[in-house]
Parts: C-alpha cells; sequence; structure tokens
C-alpha cells in the first residue's frame, strides 16, 4: 500500500540510535546535556499543550521529581537526544487510575507544567499530533506499559532490574533477560463487491462500527489469523488475503496488521461471545456514516488504523 507510512505513528524517520543503549556512560552523559529533553508519562497519559504538542523538558525539570524509574532512552532527533520518563508517582491528582482506558477523555495538570499543557489519554490526541510526536509518545506508553506489567521474572518469578537504558530487564536471579513484547493482531477489510463487512464489540460507544480483528495466535500467518478471526466471527469466509499496512497500538502492547480480503459467501451469522453485530455496510452508507457523525452508524475513532484503511477504501487508494 502506497501511502502506508502516513498513518498515525507511522513515517516520522526517527532514530532510535538502539546501538547506543548498552553504552550506559554515553546514555548518561547525553542525559546530563542541557539541549536534551525528556518526555514525562503518567500513568499511561501523555502531557499536551494547547498547541497539541507534546511537552517535553531537560532532565533536571521538577516534573520529575515524582520519576519512578531511570528515564528511558528514545533516540537522537537532529543533533538532540530524546528520552521519556515515567512519573506516575505524582499524586496530584489521585482518582485518575493507572491507564485511563479506551475512552477515557479526562485532562489533568501537573503544577510544574506550563499552563495549558495537561496529561490526556494518547487516544484522544493521537490523530492531531505531529508525526514525530506520535511516535515518541507511542513509544513510551507502550514501553512503561512493558514495565508496568513485568516487574518480575517470568521464568523464576524474582523481581527484574531494567537495563539498556530502559529497553530491557534482567533477572539477576536466574540471568534470564526479557524484552518489551508486541502482540501481534490482524485487522481485516472485507468486501463484498460495494459492500465492506464491518462489526461492534460490546462496549462501544453506541452505534460505532469498525473493521474486524483479533490476536494472533503460535502457529499462524497473517493470512491464516485473518481467514480465523473473520469466519470465528461472522461466518464469513475470505478469498485471498493481502496486506496493507500496520500500526504500533500500544495500548498496552498491539501491533495492528492491516490486511484486506474479499469475501466468499454474504450470510453473517455473528459469534455473540466475540462480537455484537456485524453487517454489510455500503460503500454510500459507509459515506454518509463519515460525512455524518451524529448518524445511526459512527466511524472508528479518527488515527486508528480502522479508519485510515476504510477511508483509503472510499477513495479508492487502497492498491
Ligand atoms: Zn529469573
Amino acid at each position: 500500500m502506497t501511502l502506508a507510512e502516513e498513518i498515525t505513528f507511522g513515517g516520522a524517520d526517527f532514530d532510535r540510535l538502539a546501538l547506543l543503549r548498552r553504552d550506559d556512560a554515553r546514555i548518561t552523559h547525553l542525559l546530563r546535556q542541557p539541549e536534551t529533553r525528556v518526555l514525562p508519562i503518567w500513568r499511561n497519559r501523555v502531557p499536551v499543550d494547547g498547541n497539541d504538542r507534546l511537552f517535553m523538558a531537560p532532565a533536571d525539570h521538577p516534573v520529575f521529581a515524582d520519576a519512578v524509574a531511570p528515564a528511558a532512552f528514545l533516540g537522537l532527533r537532529e543533533g538532540r537526544a530524546l528520552f521519556a520518563r515515567d512519573i506516575s508517582a505524582w499524586g496530584g491528582d489521585s482518582a485518575a487510575p493507572v491507564g485511563g482506558g479506551a475512552w477515557d477523555s479526562t485532562a489533568h495538570h501537573h503544577p510544574e507544567t506550563p499552563d495549558g499543557c495537561v496529561f490526556v489519554d494518547l487516544r484522544q490526541v493521537m490523530f492531531r499530533l505531529s508525526p514525530l510526536d506520535a511516535e515518541l509518545a507511542a513509544m513510551s506508553i507502550g514501553l512503561f506499559a512493558w514495565h508496568r506489567h513485568h516487574r518480575f521474572c517470568a521464568n523464576c518469578g524474582a523481581a527484574s532490574h531494567i537495563t539498556m537504558a530502559g529497553w530491557q530487564r534482567e533477572c539477576r536471579d536466574c540471568g534470564r533477560q526479557h524484552f518489551p513484547r508486541t502482540d501481534p493482531v490482524v485487522i481485516v477489510l472485507v468486501t463484498s463487491g460495494n459492500d465492506l463487512l464491518l462489526g461492534r464489540s460490546p462496549g462501544w460507544p453506541e452505534g460505532m462500527y469498525s473493521l474486524l480483528a483479533g490476536f494472533m495466535e503460535p502457529g499462524e500467518t497473517v493470512e491464516i489469523a485473518a481467514r480465523r478471526e473473520v469466519f470465528e466471527e461472522t461466518r464469513i469466509k475470505l478469498g485471498p488475503v493481502t496486506y496493507l499496512a500496520s500500526q504500533p497500538w500500544p495500548f498496552p502492547s498491539s501491533l495492528m496488521i492491516g490486511c484486506r480480503a474479499e469475501a466468499t459467501n454474504r450470510t453473517i451469522e455473528i459469534d455473540s461471545q466475540e462480537i455484537e453485530d456485524a453487517r454489510w455496510i455500503s460503500r454510500e452508507e459507509v459515506m454518509a456514516a463519515w460525512a455524518n457523525p451524529g448518524g445511526a452508524i459512527i466511524a472508528p475513532r479518527e488515527g486508528a488504523i480502522a479508519s485510515f484503511l476504510i477511508r483509503n477504501w472510499l477513495s479508492g487508494r487502497l492498491s
């Protein structure tokens, strides 16, 4: 797909300089440089100013007084080192749970950040951020979520320790190394002539429909997973499956793998354990839903791969 790198969280051409992560002295030196900037992350939320830019500060800024671990090295941009640091121990707004949640629209101001700067769930602002800010935010949210959920060695159960400038954990008891995980998810744009197959899960905003998706299982190719998920949820069978685009989805650790396929049957039988509804919707009905946000069918969230793929399908740019 020629436009695949225009997707949210893709295409910033950011240099992560992963080889530097093992050089503790160099990382420490970079962190102390006055031009270095550090992104604070609070309870899975990112700080965004009134101009839809991430708030970043030097490493000795007071916003980092409540940091719970050393800063993680993100990479280098135009000669400036960029880091992120988890400040979730800040308790100024203790009502806010860790994680926020998919539909969390709350905003939280930290007194050490500028007026107008608030910590919000990344999904609320991702489509308004610059490509670089979106990638930095996705990296940081995903990385710190992994640390929060993997504090103990999966092999022996002992507490593990952060290494490699934030990109690895090691167990000093058994020696096992642990790496940030990514869980692949297939998401499939299924068509039948002029119609698009859309479904909805329980708990989504009323009227919202999106592409069918599901986690890949061990031993599956992307194509097999796409066929299995669509058939399990709707009893629709697919012709050839082709890859379109991917999107990191750090809530907490998914990689969305976008595919398309033409259905070979039309009769939908939903699995009510998996989804609440599924239906064929014509191109004209989808276009109307996009044009009229208050209608009976609500489009998927802007910035998510489903929205990206459907928009490109509508405009005939999926090839
Ligand atoms: Zn261990």
